[in-house]
Order: structure tokens, then sequence, then C-alpha cells
């Protein structure tokens, strides 16, 4: 049984990286099973490394991710080998007796060629949303947007509310540009998406953190369009204070800015009491169009930065020193 034993105990089957550079991982854990896709040689050096769930942040060795269709694959491949493997060695151990005499009975071993044992072939999925980790450089994609890097663990949170606030500072450069209707739009929208960034941002957070949160089943579903009122909301789930690391200047600021954008989301710009009340902004007149200019817009970005490291610093070390 040559060809047999030289395959050995152990068979290792090579799982080659789709046309990306990506090899598909799938999430052990029963009730996540998440896929995404990672690519070997970027991230973390060294043998061993834990692989981290990029949805629900299980963590376990490299190999426990591999994905079903990968194991399919893997067991086609080495069933067919070792198939292979015995048909070689029994065709060795053909031989043929003819009969003798004219009662005499022959013996023979004919070794013929069976059904090749089917490979399973299989494609790695197209996904969503392609991460560089800011922390280890490893190169991932995911479903949806927000992840744990698998080689680090680092959420990509800040990083994603990042590459939006970047994006918000290009269109405020392309009003300057332009002709005032379509400025006026262009920061509108710039208002509208750095708000929707940082809810998504908030948002994200209080689920990654929900376990700490007084009431985890509420944390999912907090939101981050009204800064007075998301302050509340981390006051009452986190123990955590919001606006600690702003300036008072900055805080009001921001609540400013975010009162403008419902005022142009859900009034069409035009000053109304409530605005007036919550902003204590002098300026504006009621039954006007409220004022928006580039530089409050850049200036909300910086805030909102400086605002989401702090919260992310501070739910990391939320109930830590009670
Ligand atoms: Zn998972
Ligand atoms: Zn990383």
């Amino acid at each position: 049984m040559d060809n047999l034993r030289r395959l050995g105990e152990r068979l290792s089957i090579p799982i080659t990286p789709d046309e990306d550079g990506f090899i598909g991982r799938e999430c052990p854990q029963l009730d996540c099973g998440g896929y995404f896709k990672i690519e070997l040689g970027t991230g973390l050096k060294g043998e061993g490394l834990p692989c981290h769930c990029p949805y629900c942040g299980h963590t376990a060795g490299l190999d426990k991710f591999a994905t079903k269709e990968q194991i399919e694959y893997a067991t086609s491949v080495a069933m067919r080998e070792i198939t292979d493997a015995v048909h070689e060695d029994l065709k060795k151990m053909e031989f043929e007796h003819k009969p003798k005499g004219a009662f005499g009975i022959g013996f023979s071993l004919k070794v013929k060629p069976g059904r090749p044992i089917p490979i399973h072939y299989y494609r790695e999925k197209q996904l969503e949303t392609e991460v560089v980790c800011s922390n280890c450089t490893l190169r991932y994609s995911v479903y949806g947007v927000f992840a744990f890097c698998p080689d680090c663990g680092q959420h990509n949170s800040l990083q994603i509310l990042d590459k939006n606030l970047e994006v918000v500072d290009k269109m405020l450069d392309l009003a300057e540009d332009v002709e005032t209707e379509l400025a006026e739009r262009l920061i509108e929208n710039a208002l509208e998406d750095c708000v929707s960034s940082f809810d998504g941002f908030g948002h994200e957070l209080c689920r990654v953190y929900k376990e700490k949160a007084a009431d985890p089943a509420k944390a999912d579903k907090a939101s981050f369009q009204n800064l007075n009122r998301a302050k509340l909301t981390i006051r009452r789930m986190f123990h955590v204070d919001l606006s600690a690391d702003l300036t008072a200047d900055e805080w009001r600021s921001a609540v400013r800015a975010f009162q403008k954008r419902h005022l142009i989301a859900h009034k069409m710009g035009v000053v109304d009491q409530d605005y007036i009340t919550k902003t204590g902004d002098i300026q504006a007149v009621t039954g006007r169009k409220v004022s928006l200019g580039t530089d409050e817009v850049r200036r909300l970005v910086q805030i909102i930065s400086k605002l989401a490291q702090s919260l992310s610093s501070d739910l990391q070390e939320a109930g830590k020193n009670p």
C-alpha cells in the first residue's frame, strides 16, 4: 500500500484566494455564522494568532473559521486522493492465474477504474465593504459597514466615521466653488451627512457595548440625531458624560448645528420657536430661513471627530471602575 502510505497521516489541502486576493471565512458561533474575507499576509504577523469574528467579536483559532464550502471542497479533494491511492495500490496487486487442465479454475484480480469522487468546487461571495485596518493593516471585507478587525480585534467605527467626515469636507470644498443655489444645497447635504454619520457611529458603539448598558435591550435603539437627548441616553445607559471632553462653546455649536439639520430635514429650513428655545440662537428669527455656512459645518466636523474619539474610549472604559 505504498501510494496510500505516501499520503501520510495528515492531508493538507491548500485553499486558494479569490481574484481579489481574499480567502473566505465563517464564524463558528452557531447564532452568528457570519461570512467575511481576509487577505493572508496582511495584518498581524506570527503563528497561531487567534481570529476575531468581525460581526459578533467571537475569538478562536484561525482554523476554526473555515467556511462550509471550503470544508466540503477539502473533504472531496482528500477523498479523491485517498481513493486514487488505493486504486493505484490495488492495481499493483493485479494478477491472473489461468485455469489448469480441463476442470481447473482460474483466478484473477483486475482493477477497473471506478467513477472518480466529484470535487466540490466553490466560489467566494461578493461582500459590501472593504477595510484596511488602521491598527494592524489587515485587509478584510464584510457585509454591511461596521466590523471588528479579524486580526487585532479593533472595531472600525472610528475609521468609518473619519472616512465619512472626509467626504463631508470634500463636499464643503466643492460648495466654495459653485453658484449660490447649488452651494446651499451642498452645505445642507454636508450637514445632513455629518449628522447621519455620527448617528450611525453612536448607534453602532451602543450595539457593541450594549452588555455594559443599564438596559441592554434599549441600548441598540439609542439615537444620536439630537445631541441633548443622546447625552441623556448615554448618561442613563453607561454613566458616561457625552460632552465631557468638549468646551461649553464647542458643545453649544454642535447642538446648534444638529438643530439646524433638524430644521432643514423637517421644516424646510424655516426657524421655529422650538429651534430658538433649544439653541438660544439669538440671530435666528422665527419664520425666516436659518443661516448655514461652510465654516459652521467644518467646525462641526472637527467637534464630531473629538466627540467620537472620547465617546469611543469612554464606552470602552465604561463599567471598569464602578
Ligand atoms: Zn460571529
Ligand atoms: Zn486590525
